[in-house]
């Protein structure tokens, strides 16, 4: 972040100014030669096409775009979150509720120049900020889209909405240039995380992750004076049937470990979709009673900010 005149700005608007979005971004589409953009860790040469386990390669795909009224009321605020869906996922989440996107990968390619105008043409249509949804495997691309888009009178917040499954080398490449981290922390426990999610070694990937965004912006939510996001960080995580996401111990690991007062989005809206379908433990939504004791675990953990059942703040 920083002040202009007494104007705020987002903190990618310096780095342009500086030249060095563009470098960062020169530099980070070169290492697509030999991908390591996320945990999985696939050395791949996207530049050549080639593809890993999110199975994107050289240019970004986007599912669509729009204004979102439902994301937490600082980020939609009254006129939407300018969300950009990409296609495919670093992630294999067996409920997946976008998997038409993430695992099918529907969406068309563009080029960074696209993407970029597409930026802009969210800005021009009032949303509040640029929200990045399922970015990790497309970040090289989303530094030269913001660089473009920089160039051309961009100057709303960034958000970086993601599954919190992350290298802490990545997110130092985003450093300074989103302004407001929305990571997921879904899991507590490894082999939950692998086996319905296909993450391999998620808890203490995403923990680094978390620790790193809160060291970038720390566990304040800087809002301006209309309420509306402008820098800082939401953990979200959403309560699965029978307890499988470890919630109690998510919750308390945030609170210790981070902040208790980080603002934390504690979601109710699992619904069974995709592989979850009929699956004897996922194929339901949750019960009021597992809800409620999400909700005894948040205030056990000692957490003070956040959004409850159906985004109510809680205080
Ligand atoms: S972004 Fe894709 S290709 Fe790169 S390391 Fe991750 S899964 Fe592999």
């Amino acid at each position: 972040m920083s002040r202009r005149g007494g104007d705020w700005e987002p903190g990618y608007r310096a780095l342009y100014r500086s030249g060095e979005l563009a470098r960062r971004a020169r530099a980070a589409l070169a290492d697509l030669s030999a991908c390591r953009l996320c945990p999985h860790g696939c050395g791949v040469d996207r530049t050549a096409d080639e593809r890993g386990v999110c199975g994107m390669g050289s240019r970004p795909v986007i599912a669509s775009w729009y204004a979102h009224p439902w994301e937490e009321p600082p980020i939609s605020g009254v006129r939407g979150s300018g969300t950009i869906f990409f296609s495919g996922c670093t992630g294999r989440c067996r409920f997946c509720q976008n998997y038409p996107i993430s695992q099918y990968r529907y969406g068309n390619e563009v080029t960074c120049e696209r993407m970029g105008d597409i930026m802009l043409d969210l800005q021009a249509h009032g949303c509040h900020n640029i929200n990045f949804v399922t970015p990790t495997h497309f970040a090289a691309h989303i530094l030269a889209a913001t660089d473009y888009a920089a160039g051309r009178g961009l100057h709303i917040p960034l958000i970086y909405n993601t599954s919190g499954y992350e290298t802490v080398e990545t997110l130092r490449l985003l450093e300074g240039v989103i302004d407001i981290w929305l990571p997921d922390a879904k899991y507590a426990d490894d082999a939950v995380a692998r086996r319905l999610s296909g993450f391999p070694n998620y808890v203490a990937h995403n923990r680094a992750a978390l620790r790193e965004m809160f060291r970038q912006v720390g566990g304040v939510l800087l809002l301006d004076e209309a309420g509306l996001a402008r820098r800082g960080m939401i953990i979200r995580h959403m309560v699965l049937p029978a307890d499988l996401a470890g919630t109690a111990e998510v919750l308390r690991w945030i609170a210790a470990e981070l902040s208790p007062h980080i603002w934390v989005s504690l979601m109710d809206q699992y619904f069974p979709a995709y592989k979850a379908v009929n699956d004897p433990v996922l194929g339901r939504k949750i019960t009021p009673e597992e809800y409620e004791a999400a909700l005894t675990a948040f205030d056990a953990a000692g957490l003070e900010q956040g959004w409850l059942q159906e985004h109510e703040e809680c205080e």
